[in-house]
């Protein structure tokens, strides 16, 4: 797979993929139907064709050039994991035969006891397996086949974050079809949770980024002092795409598109050096993967451009950080979107059922999905004066506002009539204004026929945040279901449900600023929940509600929500500690060398020369030096107290005590690296960065 070639998007689009297109060219019409209606009915493949299916797909693999296979899956830790092993089998002679079986492909068998479980599988067994998501189609890069799989301990508990999406999926379809039913389809087989990620990212020049410790270990810089521009201006967001960038991207599309990721809008944003990429939606496990491979393609396209992809959800202080969008709805498999409130929205039950229970998940649960986008990168953003704000709130748009409103009080709502935008200008066309304008800083909008999370971190594994909110809607779908079937009059029943689940949840509901100071306030006044740190989120998964939602609807059990606890936990602690050690090291081996030797400098002109403006300078530098070293030792001693009573003792003692103790360091780094000469501070700094990629 080189780059630089230009191709047609639709001539390459999928080259390297095992699609149902390839399957059927290349599978017997008995193993095709039975492949296919697996990959429909969302099941296990059956044994008896397993052989055949792997055979194919081998024989497709080699002549895309592939020589090995991996089951490549999604370990709690880490963004994603891969052991490769060759299709050779020996025959004796000393000759080779590339072999892959029915039994390979559905099962694999990594060596995963260095994977975290949690202390699952400690108690459980030694190993954990993969197997096959039939559902996620495999692909080959790099010349490896590539086998889209979920990850489970030998006694069956998920020990990874595809396995519980794949669960929801089912859930949610299941619930989702109960209400269908009730309320009269009965042609929809299948509902499809459709998720469309929108991924940020920094890029910048892969010399510099390579001479910071900090971007290489933790992905974002410890410290580095604000450069006289930043993002004010608002002069980069959707600006021209620079000559370089423009290349990068392109290849980047290329690479995608050969993979069958639809990459579909590319744009620059607010701050230097930030960018997005857009996909078009897929099933939630297709779009989980597909993100996965985004993230991971934009960091190797980035390398062979002399860049580096940054994916951290703060890799500058002062500028924005990046998240990811998560643009979600529920779909039948006859092309139902179940949230598309179609031309009269207040006639149509079925999108006001599942407009409501969303709502009424979103406030019932808003924890649980504060805590799906919990990690520590992200504490950057939700709750430090950044979009969005951690208190979860939704948006509804102008229209719909009014509609609920009008429901709750039982007043008959009239429509205004969609306004009709005359841009004055004759070659341009009237608009009919969205029913749902723009409001960017809301956490949870509805923005016309899907809702957008934007709490997830850029870094994040998006099958997290999909996973619960899927969980979430399809407990209250249940709900919903359970009313339904029991009702005489499932309609008027309907009608019944969507004004109380309104009418108790229209405190989530809010259209105006996220970021202000005065919606704190009045957020506290609803009760809405403003978890301020990834620790306290974690705990989340203790409560009562959070056990009674996941083992009620079978998406986690009481096993493995322990182990994800731990292991949440864990992570935290772990990823403050090593930026704390990075910093430890930068400081120790860098910073204050450069600044003595800097000072000494100093010494040498101030008495030599007898300069004046070399003494003041010396003077200040020796404090600052100083301060540095106390902040260093300080924050040495902070590391050395880390072991807690337990997990959470910990994690909220590195959030405490640690994370303060860097910031500390920083301050002061901060203001030494603003008087040090450009060409003796040993990293590059924030303008090197930022404005000359
Ligand atoms: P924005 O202005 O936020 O960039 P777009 O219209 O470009 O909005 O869409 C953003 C994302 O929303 C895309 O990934 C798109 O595929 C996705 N999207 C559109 N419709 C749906 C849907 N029904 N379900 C899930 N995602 C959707
Ligand atoms: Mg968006």
């Amino acid at each position: 797979m080189g780059c630089g070639k230009t191709s047609s998007p639709d001539a390459i689009f999928g080259e390297y993929v095992f699609s149902e297109t390839v399957m059927k060219a290349r599978l017997s019409k008995a193993a095709f139907k039975v492949l296919k209606a697996t990959v429909d009915a969302g099941k296990s493949l059956d044994t008896s064709v397993a052989d055949e299916v792997a055979s194919a797909m081998k024989e497709w693999a080699i002549e895309k050039g592939a020589t090995h296979f991996t089951h490549w899956f999604q370990p709690m830790t880490g963004i994603t994991a891969e052991k490769h092993d060759a299709f050779i089998s020996p025959v004796g002679d000393g000759r080779v035969v590339m072999e892959f079986s029915g039994k390979e492909l559905i099962k694999g068998e990594p060596d995963a006891s260095s994977f975290p479980s949690g202390g699952l599988r400690e108690t459980a067994a030694a190993r954990g397996y993969t197997a096959w998501d039939c559902t996620s189609p495999a692909f080959v890069k790099d010349g490896t086949l590539y086998i889209p799989t979920a990850f489970f301990s030998y006694t069956g508990e998920i020990l990874d974050k595809k396995a519980p999406l794949l669960r929801s999926v089912e859930v949610l379809s299941s619930q989702a079809l109960r209400v269908l039913k009730a309320l009269g389809n009965t042609t929809s087989k299948k509902v499809i949770a459709t998720v469309g990620p929108e991924q940020e990212y920094f890029l910048v020049n892969r010399t510099q980024y390579e001479k910071r410790l900090d971007l290489l270990l933790t992905g974002r810089t410890l410290f580095g002092a604000m450069p006289p521009k930043g993002q004010e201006l608002e002069d980069q967001y959707f600006g021209r795409l620079r000559i370089k960038i423009g290349e990068f991207m392109h290849d980047l599309d290329t690479e995608l598109w050969k993979l069958g990721i639809t990459a579909k809008t590319k744009h620059n944003e607010v701050a230097p050096a930030q960018h997005e990429l857009a996909i078009i939606f897929d099933p939630a496990n297709v779009a989980a993967d597909h993100n996965l491979l985004v993230m991971e393609t934009m960091k190797t396209v980035a390398k062979k451009h002399g860049l580096a992809a940054l994916l951290h959800e703060k890799p500058f202080a002062g500028v924005n950080g990046s998240g990811k969008h998560i643009n979600w709805s529920v779909a039948t498999d006859d092309g139902i979107n179940l949230l598309d409130p179609g031309t009269a929205p207040i006639e149509n039950p079925l999108f006001l059922i599942f407009l409501a229970s969303v709502i009424k998940a979103v406030d019932e649960y808003a924890a649980l999905l504060r805590l799906s986008v919990a990690s520590a990168g992200n504490d950057h953003r939700l709750g430090a004066n950044e979009a969005p704000p951690a208190i979860i709130s939704i948006f509804v748009g102008e229209e719909l506002d009014a509609i609920i409103k009008s429901i709750i009080s039982g007043n008959p709502y009239s429509d205004a009539g969609r306004v009709q935008t005359n841009l004055g200008v004759s070659s341009l066309p009237v608009i009919t204004e969205d029913s749902t304008d723009r409001n960017r800083t809301s956490p949870f909008a509805f923005t016309g026929n899907k809702f957008e999370f934007r709490m997830c971190g850029s870094a994040n594994n998006i099958a997290e945040p999909c996973f619960v909110l899927n969980t979430v809607v399809a407990q209250i779908l249940s709900e919903v279901a359970d009313t339904l079937e029991k009702a005489t009059d499932a309609e008027a029943e309907a009608k019944a449900l969507i004004k109380d689940f309104l009418t108790a949840h229209e405190r989530v509901i809010f259209n105006g600023n996220g970021y202000s100071d005065a919606w704190v306030e009045e957020a506290a006044k609803r009760g809405l929940p403003n978890i301020g740190n990834t620790v306290l989120a974690i705990k989340e998964l203790k409560s009562e509600k959070s056990k009674a939602v996941f083992t009620g609807t079978g998406v986690l059990n009481e096993k493995e929500l322990e182990s994800r606890y731990e292991i949440l936990l864990e992570n935290y602690t772990k990823t403050i500690n090593i930026e704390a050690l990075t910093l430890i090291d930068m400081m120790d081996r860098q910073l204050l060398p450069a600044t003595l030797g800097y000072s000494l400098t100093l010494a040498e002109i101030a008495e030599k020369a007898g300069s004046q403006s070399a003494k003041n300078r010396l003077t200040s530098i020796v404090s600052l030096a100083d301060d540095m070293d106390s902040k260093l030792t300080a924050l040495k001693s902070a590391v050395a107290s880390g072991d807690g009573e337990d997990a959470f003792a910990t994690a909220l003692y590195y959030r405490e005590s640690v994370v303060s103790a860097m910031e500390a360091a920083r301050t002061v780094i901060d203001e030494v690296e603003k008087v040090m000469p450009a060409d003796v501070w040993p990293v590059p700094v924030y303008s090197d960065m930022l404005f000359r990629v």
